[in-house]
């Protein structure tokens, strides 16, 4: 019999099969869950309330490969840096993630903080990170010449690294949806009907139909976990303020200047980033507002002061920008990962200074609890795709403006569009036709640098705009006759 070709009335259409599993938020921590769970033979969505992947906190952190050597040893946080550093560090080798293995220096300013010291290598060694050494001051000022005076001793921490915040999220979302994960973006979860064997998740675009949930809503994760029913934690909102320096500050720091952390976090630190500009940062701030990632007055002082002390010469330099990003710290000191079998639900929540550096890791330790909850199957599928090749942000890389053999090939690559930061119209084309492109101007820019330099978009913003606007393909203006 042949089928029936007649289409079925839009109302009496059947509703699609319930997914296997929704992850709810499309940050590192959600993005990498995806990624992983799209490796085996199970029907998974990507669900993200606002209109892009790694616009929450992902976007906005100081963006080191932690290697985990001062986390409070035993606790899970401790395993899964440790195993992400790893993991990441393998990924972004594959992909293209920029990483650059600078390492760390951790400076005492104080008898007491030097006194610390040994403690902070004996606790690098309980996480398994056996090559910390103490060096004396004159060893300090060798590696790091541009630090204030009255620095007494340091701790090296030769495996903290820095990477692409953004390209490591991006890499993440665009493996999952290359292994089959559906993709939502714009799509906000407000409410959920928990049945027998599948959830109901009512969201700003409609329903979805689920077996399993996987709550990475970050900042709004304790009120999804509400939504399902739970009251067990608070997420408070810590902010982090930053200055980024302009890159004639680049040499100033070879490596990543720690402070000896405290009760209240890592504290601030002086490191370059990737985009080869020097940052100093994060400020540590409980707030109760979730959307004030806007910097502030107090903030600003707090972070020139440190920075006269630490390194003096940074502050003779411009400050290119300032940005501030969200901790969602809760009332416990550890990852809360709670497995809910009988509501097929799993709960990722305080994944507070870390997630850049654990999120692969903690998507395997998901990807086991879910699989001791009954969710089958969990083996990996043979036919899994290559992971994507990422475009190449890392100021130490080959950039395409600078690569003559892509620019023959490819005219498109040496029309650049942003000339702080070297963009290329090539770049901006490619970022459009990715499986996961930009919506507007502050996705374009972690996609490719674009207004991320000196000028912060006061050149090449109209341009930008026309851009985005064209969906990346460059259009003659019109000559005025
Ligand atoms: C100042 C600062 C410095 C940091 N430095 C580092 C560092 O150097 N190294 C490191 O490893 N980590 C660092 N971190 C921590 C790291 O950035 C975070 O742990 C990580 O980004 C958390 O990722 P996430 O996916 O859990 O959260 P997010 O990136 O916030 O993603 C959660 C997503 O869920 C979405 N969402 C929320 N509610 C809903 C809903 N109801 N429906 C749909 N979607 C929803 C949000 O829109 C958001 O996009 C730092 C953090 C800060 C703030």
């Amino acid at each position: 019999m042949s089928p029936d070709p007649t289409p079925r009335p839009e109302h009496l259409a059947e509703p699609p099969a319930p997914y296997d599993v929704v992850v709810v938020g499309g940050g590192i921590v959600g993005a990498a869950i995806a990624r992983d769970l799209g490796g085996t033979a199970l029907r998974v969505a990507l669900v993200e309330g606002r209109d892009d992947v790694g616009d929450g906190t992902s976007k906005a952190n100081t963006a080191i490969l932690h290697t985990g050597f001062d986390a409070t040893p035993g606790t899970l946080e401790s395993l899964l840096v440790a195993r992400g550093y790893d993991l990441l560090g393998e990924y972004a080798e594959r992909t293209g993630i920029p990483v650059e293995r600078t390492g760390a220096l951790l400076v005492a300013w104080s008898e007491e903080e030097r006194d610390a010291l040994p403690g902070l290598r004996d606790k690098a060694r309980k996480n398994g990170y056996d090559a910390c050494e103490l060096v004396d001051a004159a060893e300090v000022y060798r590696r790091v010449p541009a630090l204030g005076p009255g620095a007494l001793a340091g701790l090296t921490v030769p495996g903290e690294s820095i990477i692409c915040t953004w390209t490591t999220n991006l890499a993440l979302a665009t493996d999952a949806v290359g292994r089959g994960v559906e993709l939502h973006r714009s799509t906000r979860v407000e409410g959920a009907t928990v049945g027998d064997d599948v959830t109901t998740l009512h969201t700003s675009r409609g329903d979805l139909r689920t077996r399993w949930v996987v709550n990475a809503a970050g900042l709004g994760a304790d009120r999804l976990d509400a939504v399902l029913g739970h009251d067990r934690f608070t997420v408070t909102p810590r902010r982090g303020e930053l200055f980024v320096f302009d890159k004639l500050a680049r040499p100033l720091a070879p490596c990543i200047v720690l402070p000896v952390p405290s009760s209240r976090g890592k504290g601030v630190l002086v490191s370059p980033t990737i985009y080869g500009n020097v940052m100093l940062g994060p400020t540590s701030e409980n707030l109760a507002d979730r959307t004030a990632t806007g910097t502030s007055e107090a903030g600003f002082d707090f972070l020139l002061g440190k920075g006269r002390t630490l390194m003096p010469a940074l502050l003779e330099e411009e400050v290119t920008a300032s940005y501030a990003g969200l901790r969602a710290a809760i009332d416990r000191d550890d990852y809360l990962i709670d497995l809910d079998v009988a509501q097929r639900y799993l709960l990722v929540g305080g994944i507070r200074s870390t997630g850049l550096t654990a999120g692969m890791a903690i998507a395997e330790h998901v990807r086991a609890l879910l699989a001791d909850g009954g969710l089958a199957p969990l083996d990996p599928r043979p036919d899994l795709p290559a992971p994507p090749r990422m475009p190449q942000l890392g100021e130490a890389g080959v950039r395409p403006y600078e690569d003559a053999a892509a620019i023959a090939d490819d005219p498109a690559y040496g029309q650049v569009v942003c000339f702080c930061e070297r963009v290329t119209l090539g770049e901006v084309r490619d970022a459009f036709a990715s499986p996961v492109p930009p919506c507007d101007l502050d996705g374009l820019r972690r996609r490719t640098r674009l207004m991320n330099g000196r000028c912060q978009g006061f050149y090449c913003g109209a341009h930008a705009a026309a851009l985005v606007e064209s969906g990346g393909v460059e259009r003659t203006p019109e000559v005025a006759r």
